[in-house]
Order: structure tokens, then sequence, then C-alpha cells
């Protein structure tokens, strides 16, 4: 039995959530008589934080934290992922609900912020024990969680079979079936089409409506992508099918570059169907790591994971665009230095919200139990995000501010609107 302390009692790293503070510092005064109630996103309304025990197939039990955070509900029920990864601690689930409370807002969906996570490296677990970590933390939270509760979804290290089994668990504790609980399940069970690839392609589309107000065209542009996950791989594919050419793919495995371009789809091939690896993928070469930042390029979507570009690395990159696929993989002090370079930053909290839009879509399809094509979900995905794009737009033009507190200045401004509505209780 392990005798380390919880993550959550070790308060030496800030972490992730100084980070959110210090975005919120820097939007505030711009949000006139709202500012006074900033405070509220200061502090998360509700964290659960409970011990995830799990009989592991050798018979052994192990611990593993759990988390869920409600950051924000002024707007509607909580949403927002499940992230499974060895890192995930407390601070960064903070964060990640915050992001989520201000990613909903600025692109008006009718929900709240919310985060989970378990501090799991699920490559290390069978299938079974993935199992029964998922169903023995989502009867933890079903006091909390529900359609017009909270409403988690996929994340880093969550899947399509995750949210299957949340489904299930939430069901059998509640003696009915409530399809939208989770969004992001599989299409047979209630999932929407075109929700897999949403938060990909959105990166695709407020990328594209960049380029157009910055003079830049798609065809022949080039890309670099960091992360060949759910996020990275669909972004990746839906640039190149739109005729960009996508010059390196990063990720765990190694960084893979190629001038006249890589093919993203038959790098997937490769590796699902091909049963082949990173390194012997033949469109590309293999390169160290560090060299993926200063690779010449027209755009650079960093899709992995957060505190990607900082101090150390932020001076070589060459990019005009940067597409924030990921939550948080740039840090304030960075995003400054891309801005002086002459670099725009899309932020996470605008760039991949096409990933909750097409989880409120679904979750509208539960509702109503009518469902939509992919085409009438494509076309719904584009138009939300295209106008939320062009708004934070001209609120970057009128008040002279980066991209990023445009759309917290947006977000904020709805958040904290309804809270002043709904005032203080009692
Ligand atoms: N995990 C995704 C995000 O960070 C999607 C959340 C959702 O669909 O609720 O935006």
């Amino acid at each position: 039995m392990s005798t380390r302390l919880p993550s959550y009692l070790n308060a030496a790293d800030p972490g992730p959530w100084a980070m959110f503070l210090q975005q919120l510092d820097r939007v505030e005064p711009h949000l006139g008589e709202l500012a006074r109630w900033t405070d509220t996103l200061r502090r998360p309304k509700r964290t659960m934080v409970v011990d995830v025990p799990v009989r592991m197939d050798d018979g052994r039990i192990e611990h593993f934290e759990g988390f869920r955070v409600q950051h924000n509900l002024s707007r509607g029920p909580g949403k927002g992922g499940l992230r499974y990864h060895p890192a995930v601690n407390l601070s960064e689930v903070m964060a990640l609900s915050g992001w989520m409370t201000i990613k909903n807002a600025a692109v008006n969906l009718p929900y709240g912020g919310a985060k989970g996570g378990v501090r799991v490296d699920p490559a290390q677990l069978s299938r079974g024990e993935l199992e029964r970590l998922t169903r023995r933390y989502t009867s933890e939270l079903s006091s909390i969680i529900g359609a017009e509760r909270d409403i988690p979804a996929p994340d880093v290290g969550t899947n399509e079979q995750v949210m299957a089994w949340m489904v299930d668990t939430y069901a059998i504790n509640h003696g009915s079936i409530e399809t939208g609980v989770v969004t992001g399940k599989p299409i047979s069970m209630g999932g929407s089409l075109g929700r897999r690839d949403a938060t990909g392609r959105g990166c695709f589309v407020v990328a594209r409506e960049a380029m157009r107000r910055l003079g830049m065209q798609v065809a022949g542009s080039r890309v670099t992508v960091q992360g060949f996950g759910n996020v990275g791989n669909a972004a990746a594919r839906v640039f190149h099918d739109e005729g960009a050419r996508v010059v390196a793919i990063q990720d765990v495995h190694g960084t893979l570059v190629n001038e006249a371009g890589i093919d993203p789809h038959a790098l997937l091939r490769h590796l699902r169907e091909g049963g082949g690896g990173w390194a012997d993928f033949p469109g590309a070469t293999l390169v160290l790591a560090d060299q993926f930042w200063s690779i010449p390029c027209d755009v650079m979507v960093p899709a992995a994971l957060e505190g990607q570009i900082t101090l150390a690395n932020v001076s070589n990159i060459r990019a005009r665009l940067i597409v924030e696929g990921a939550n948080g993989p740039t840090t304030p002090e960075a995003e400054d230095i891309l801005h002086a370079q002459g670099c725009t930053v899309l932020p996470d909290v605008l760039a991949n919200a096409g990933g909750v839009t097409v989880s409120y879509f679904e979750w509208v399809q539960n509702a109503t139990s009518f469902f939509w094509t992919e085409q009438d979900i494509h076309a719904k995905l584009d138009r939300v995000l295209s106008e939320a794009f062009d708004s934070i737009w001209r609120i970057a033009q009128d008040k002279r501010v980066n991209l990023r507190t445009a759309t917290f200045i947006t977000a904020c401004s709805r958040v904290l609107e309804a809270r002043a509505l709904r005032g203080l209780y009692p």
C-alpha cells in the first residue's frame, strides 16, 4: 500500500490554476460594473475529491484520486470532460473547469463550466480495471452529475467506451436510463454524429476565419500539429483535406516531418490498420522532439497538453498563427512574447470549443430523441464557431486587446451578468 500523500495535499505547485487566475486579472479592468462579481470566478463553486478504490486483476486493491470541479453554474448545468492522466491533480482540474466556464459562455452554450479527472495512467490498466475504475468513480459522483446538473464528456485518456460505462452505471444507480448524463457517447447509445472529430474540425473553422482576416490562404499553408490524439489527428485531417500542407506532426512517440506534407489519413491507417509504429512511417522523417518548435510554418496547432509553449521555446517559434487545440498549452508570459513576435494566438477557450459545441448538440438530440444528419451538425458547428469568432475578433479590434482577453471579456460578461441577475442566496 502506498503511503504517499494525495496530490491535493501538496500545495507547493500552484500549477495551471495560477495561470487561470492570471488570465482573470487581465480581463477584470474591461468588465465595467460587472467587475465587482469577478471574485466569483476566482473560486470554484463546488469541488469534489473522491477516493476511487479498484480491485486490480492480481487481487490487490489500489486507490486512485478522483476529482470533479463545478467551477460555475450561473448559466446552466456544469459541462466539461473527464481526464484520465497520471499528472491529474486538483489545481489542473480546477483550471480546466474554469476554462470550461469561459469556453461555454464564449460560444453561448447554456452551460456552466465543470471538469473531472482521475490521477491514473489508463495505459497501465487492463480493460477490466479501467471499467471498474470508471464505474466506481461515476458512482461516487452520482449525487452531483445528471443531464440537468453536470454533464461529463471525453477528454485526454477517456473515450466513447468510458462514456458508455458511465451511462450504464448511472442508469443502474438511478433505476432509469438518462442518456443526456454524459456526451461523447457511442452512436449506438445516443451519441451524435460528428462528435468524435468536432474539436479538431472546430480548430480548423476558427483558424480559417482568422486566416481570412489576416490575409492568409488555407490552401498551400504550412501547418504543424503537436499531439495526434482525438484533437490533433482530426485537426490534421481537416487541414489536409482543405488543401493545407501538414509539414510536422509530433506525438509522445516522436516528431515526424516532411516538407512536402504528411498525409494524416495515411499515418492513421499505418498506425491503426497496418499495425505500424511511429518510427517506421514511410511518409515522413523522424527528428528530435525539440526541433518541432523551430519548424517554419504558417499555422501551429498545439493539441496535446497544457504548458507546452513556454519561455524556454517561444523564441524559436516562427508560426504566424497558433491554434490552441489543447487546453492551456501557452503560458501567459510566452503568449506576450508571441504577440511581440507578430504571431496571433487563437486561444483554447475559442479554438477548441468545437468539441463541447457538438456535445451540446448531442445533449439537445438526447432531450428531444430526434437525431440530426452529419451534414446538419457540420453546418451548425461552422455557424456557431464562425459567429463567435466574428464577435470576438471585433472586440479585440475595438478594445485593442488580444483574442484571449477578448474571448474572456465576452464570456465573463455573460457569466457575471447571469450571476448579478440571479443574486445571492439568502
Ligand atoms: N473535453 C473537451 C473540452 O475540453 C470537451 C468537453 C465536453 O464536450 O463537454 O472542451
